[in-house]
C-alpha cells in the first residue's frame, strides 16, 4: 500500500481541490492518511493570498524535509496558488520540493508523483479541466463544495489570485448539475457553489447562462436539496435577475459575503475593486429589500498602500453603516508582482496593526449585539459534527450561517434540527433542541 498525506492552507476552494485531489489518488491506488509520518507521498495545497501563508507553507516542508533526511523515497510535492504564483523560485527556496503542480493542474499530480519516484524533478503549470469534481465520499457529509467556476478576470491591485489561478473559467451546468446531484444522493443537505467570483458565473460560456439560471436550475432539479449558498460575490456583478433567485428560491439561504474591502472611494479605487461605497451600501440595502432576514458578512483590508486616517475612518463608518453579521479583516500584505506591491505610502507594521485592532473591534461590537439580539429565536440547524473544541457537543449551522453549539447524539449529524438559541459564546451561538428529530430514540441510536 502506498501513502498520501495532504496539507491544506488558504480558502474553500482549496479545501475543495483537495478533495478532488484526493480523489485522483484514490483512482491511481493510493490511500490517504492522516499521518504525515507515515506517508510515502507528502502533499502541500498552498495559498498566495498573504505573506503569513507563505512563510507557513515553507516552514511545514521544512519539517518534511528533516523526515526526508530519514526516509530519502519519502516524497514531497506542492501544489496550487503558491506553487503556480513562485514556480521554479520554490525548488530554490526548499531543496526538498520533488514536484510543483498550479491549481488548473492539479489532475496531473498522482502522474507527477510517479515521475518524482523515479528521481525526477517534475513541474507543471498549463490549465486542465476540473476533472470531473468530486466523488460523493463515505459517511455522512452534511454540507459540501462544489466549484462552478475557477479563476478571476477583476485583477484587483493587491491580489495575486489571477495571478495564481488564471483568468475565469466556468464549469458547464451539466457537470455542475451532475456533481451535485451525486454529493445530495448520497446524504449532502447543503451545497455551496464555489468560485473566486462567482457573480460573473457563466460569463466565459459564450451561452446566455448566469448564477441566477444556474441557482434556478439546481434548485428545479434537485428538489431534495435544502440548502443552496455561493461564495464569493463581486458587488460590481450582482444583478437584479440574482436578487430576486436569492429572495425566491427556497434552498437559496439568506446569507452573503459581499466583500467590501475598504470604505473609502480613493482607497477602492486604487484597489481597482469596481464599486463606491455608495454603489455597495445602496445594493446592501436593495438585497435586504428583498431579503428581509438577511445575514450579511464581509472582507475589509486595512492599511493598503496611501491609505490615510480619513480613508480609515470611512472604513470604521461603512462597517457601523452596513450593519454587517461579521467581517474577516486583514492588515494588506504585500504580494509580489501585484500593482499594489510597487505603490509608494506603504504604511508601517505598527500603523497597520493599530487600525486592524481598532476595526476589530467595531466588527466584534456590532457582532456580538447582533448574536445577542438571536437569543431566544427558533433556527433551524444543520448539524455538521461534534464541536472543534470539546468533541462532547454537537455543532452546526443556521440557514443564516451561524455556528450553533447544542447537545445531543452523534446520530444526529447531518440532520435538520429545530433549535431554540439559548446565549452567546464568542464566535458562536448555544442552543437548545426543541424537539428531536424523527426516527432518533434518546440513546442517539437511529429506528427505521
Ligand atoms: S475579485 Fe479581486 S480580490 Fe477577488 S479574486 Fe478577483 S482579483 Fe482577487
Amino acid at each position: 500500500m502506498k501513502f498520501f498525506y495532504i496539507h491544506t492552507f488558504g480558502c474553500q476552494m482549496n479545501v475543495y481541490d483537495s478533495e478532488r485531489l484526493t480523489q485522483a489518488l484514490q483512482d491511481h491506488g493510493w490511500t490517504v492518511t492522516k499521518n504525515s509520518g507515515q506517508a510515502d507521498l507528502l502533499l502541500i495545497n498552498t495559498c498566495t493570498v498573504r505573506q503569513l501563508a507563505e512563510e507557513k507553507a515553507f516552514s511545514l516542508i521544512g519539517r518534511w524535509a528533516k523526515m526526508k533526511a530519514d526516509r530519502p523515497d519519502v516524497i514531497v510535492g506542492m501544489v496550487g496558488c503558491l506553487a503556480q504564483h513562485l514556480r521554479q523560485k520554490a525548488f530554490k527556496r526548499a531543496p526538498a520540493l520533488d514536484f510543483m503542480a498550479g491549481p488548473r493542474a492539479l489532475m496531473r499530480v498522482p502522474e507527477l508523483a510517479e515521475e518524482a519516484r523515479q528521481k525526477k524533478r517534475v513541474a507543471v503549470f498549463s490549465v486542465c479541466n476540473f476533472g470531473g469534481g468530486t466523488k460523493a465520499p463515505e459517511g455522512v457529509v452534511p454540507s459540501a463544495y462544489v466549484a462552478v467556476m475557477d479563476g478571476c478576470n477583476q485583477y484587483c491591485t493587491y491580489c495575486a489570485v489571477p495571478l495564481a489561478r488564471g483568468r475565469e473559467k466556468s464549469r458547464s451546468q451539466k457537470e455542475i448539475l451532475a456533481e451535485v446531484k451525486r454529493r445530495v444522493a448520497a446524504g449532502t443537505k447543503e451545497i455551496i457553489l464555489l468560485g473566486q467570483n462567482i457573480t460573473r458565473y457563466g460569463s466565459d460560456l459564450g451561452q446566455k447562462i448566469n448564477l441566477a439560471d444556474l441557482l434556478c436550475r439546481i434548485a428545479e432539479a434537485i428538489p431534495e436539496l435544502s440548502r443552496l449558498r455561493f461564495i464569493t460575490g463581486h458587488p460590481s456583478a450582482f444583478t437584479e435577475q440574482l436578487i430576486k433567485a436569492m429572495a425566491d428560491l427556497s434552498p437559496v439561504c439568506g446569507a452573503l459575503h459581499l466583500p467590501l474591502q475598504s470604505g473609502s472611494d480613493r482607497i477602492l479605487q486604487a484597489m481597482k475593486r469596481g464599486y463606491t461605497s455608495t454603489q455597495y451600501t445602496d445594493l446592501a440595502r436593495k438585497i435586504r429589500a428583498f431579503v428581509p432576514d438577511l445575514v450579511l458578512s464581509t472582507d475589509i483590508i486595512v492599511g493598503f498602500p496611501g491609505e490615510t486616517e480619513h480613508d480609515f475612518q470611512a472604513t470604521l463608518d461603512m462597517v457601523k453603516q452596513c450593519d454587517f453579521d461579521m467581517a474577516f479583516c486583514f492588515k494588506y500584505s504585500i504580494r509580489q508582482a501585484t500593482i499594489a506591491a510597487e505603490l509608494p505610502d506603504q504604511l508601517p507594521l505598527l500603523e497597520k496593526e493599530k487600525r486592524l485592532a481598532l476595526l476589530l473591534d467595531t466588527v466584534e461590537q456590532k457582532a456580538v449585539a447582533k448574536k445577542a439580539a438571536m437569543i431566544g429565536r427558533r433556527e433551524k440547524v444543520l448539524i455538521e459534527g461534534t464541536d472543534v473544541k470539546t468533541k462532547q457537543r454537537l455543532q452546526g449551522r443556521t440557514r443564516g450561517n451561524h455556528i450553533v453549539i447544542l447537545d445531543g447524539p452523534p446520530a444526529w449529524i447531518g440532520r435538520e434540527i429545530e433549535v431554540e438559541i439559548t446565549a452567546t459564546a464568542n464566535w458562536s451561538l448555544m442552543g437548545e433542541v426543541i424537539s428531536p428529530p424523527a426516527g432518533i430514540v434518546n440513546n442517539g441510536q437511529a429506528i427505521a
